[in-house]
């Protein structure tokens, strides 16, 4: 499995490439395409004049502005990278500015939502591909990106019905060359697929921490200072941008509340099983859900060493 970027093209995939929202996925997109070569110009496109100024004088950008329509004038790769609540907003504003046979595709980690703000803007001609790199950090901004959050992870495409081949092949092409693995499914099949694997840990998480710090028998003094028995693990996923995820939750709802009644359901279980004594149930349970992490490792996408990799008894540097 390869470890870093490969050496940059000779020839670019793309002409110029526009990057609208350019804070962690968006900038981290621009360093590996920057690095690579995968692009003649690299545009950065965003509201904020600070994320603006940031991209300039990291030079991750060949031009930056707050004008959307501007910035995909002449583009044929436009990649939404802004909050889920946002694509609509932004595809209305670019879409009477896109040239026919420019791609327009996204990072967003809902998709049937996205389709549905996104599509209804896009003139004919221009071709719709939404992507999900499934990887991230629980930081945001442009100073949080790095060129290679997206190797060896998966990034997955909700073509809708119809989609032109040639555009998802070169929307697959972009990914693999950022050292993704590339899969394709239905954008209904991905919003579920997420819901357990991401939004409902990540409402987990927030709960967790939410409850802890609600409790009146039990100090925050003492959830700090104990943190390490497990609740540490959880603060990192609830420390995710509170924008990003309140548009994840509110724009995959059904999914989100199926798995939620599930994991209801599996809880009172639990509990049950606590209560009358039940130490087999436990057992079995622990046992498969070892074997999982153990697949989670096997297949790259986990560190074997314990403690999540931390370093200990390390002077932190
Ligand atoms: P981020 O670091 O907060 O960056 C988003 C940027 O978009 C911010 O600079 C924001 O500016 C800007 N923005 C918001 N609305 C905009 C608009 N209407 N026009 C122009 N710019 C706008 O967020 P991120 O973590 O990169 O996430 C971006 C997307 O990636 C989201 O759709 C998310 O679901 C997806 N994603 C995230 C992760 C992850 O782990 N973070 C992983 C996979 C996919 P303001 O600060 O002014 O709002």
């Amino acid at each position: 499995m390869p470890e870093r970027l490969g050496p940059p093209r000779e020839t670019p995939l793309v002409g110029r490439l526009a990057i609208i929202g350019f804070g962690l996925i968006g900038s981290s997109i621009a360093r590996a395409a920057a690095h690579l070569r995968l692009a003649r110009t690299i545009v950065a496109v965003d509201r904020d004049p600070g994320v603006l100024a940031r991209a300039r004088e990291l030079g991750l950008s060949d031009d930056a502005t707050a004008d959307a329509a501007a910035g995909v004038t002449g583009a044929d790769l436009v990649i939404l990278c802004v909050p889920v609540g946002a694509y609509g907003e932004v595809a209305r504003t670019i879409g009477p500015a896109l040239e026919a046979g420019a791609i327009v595709s996204d990072v967003g980690s809902v998709k049937a939502a996205v389709i549905a703000q996104v599509q209804p803007h896009l003139p004919a001609g221009v071709h719709f591909v939404p992507a999900h790199p499934v990887a991230g950090t629980e930081h945001s901004g442009p100073d949080a990106g790095f060129a290679t959050l997206f190797l060896n992870r998966w990034c997955i495409l909700t073509p809708p019905e119809g989609a032109d081949d040639a555009a998802v092949e070169r929307v697959r092409g972009f990914w693999s060359a950022l050292g993704s693995d590339v899969e394709i499914m239905g954008a209904q099949h991905h919003d579920l697929v997420l819901a357990i694997t991401s939004h409902v840990p990540h409402l987990i998480a927030y709960n967790i921490v939410g409850t802890a710090a609600d409790l009146e028998t039990v100090t925050q003094q003492e959830v700090i200072k104990f943190s390490a028995g497990g609740f540490r693990d959880f603060t990192r996923i609830a420390a995710s941008d509170p924008t990003m995820w309140r548009d994840i939750f509110l724009h995959n709802r059904e999914a989100v509340l199926e798995m939620l009644g599930r994991l209801n359901e599996d809880i009172a279980l639990l509990a049950r099983a606590i209560r009358w004594g039940e130490g087999d149930k436990l057992f079995d349970l622990f046992t498969r859900t070892r074997a999982i992490r153990r697949g989670i490792i096997s297949s790259g996408q986990e560190t074997p060493e314990p403690d999540f990799g931390r370093r200990h008894g390390e002077t932190p540097s």
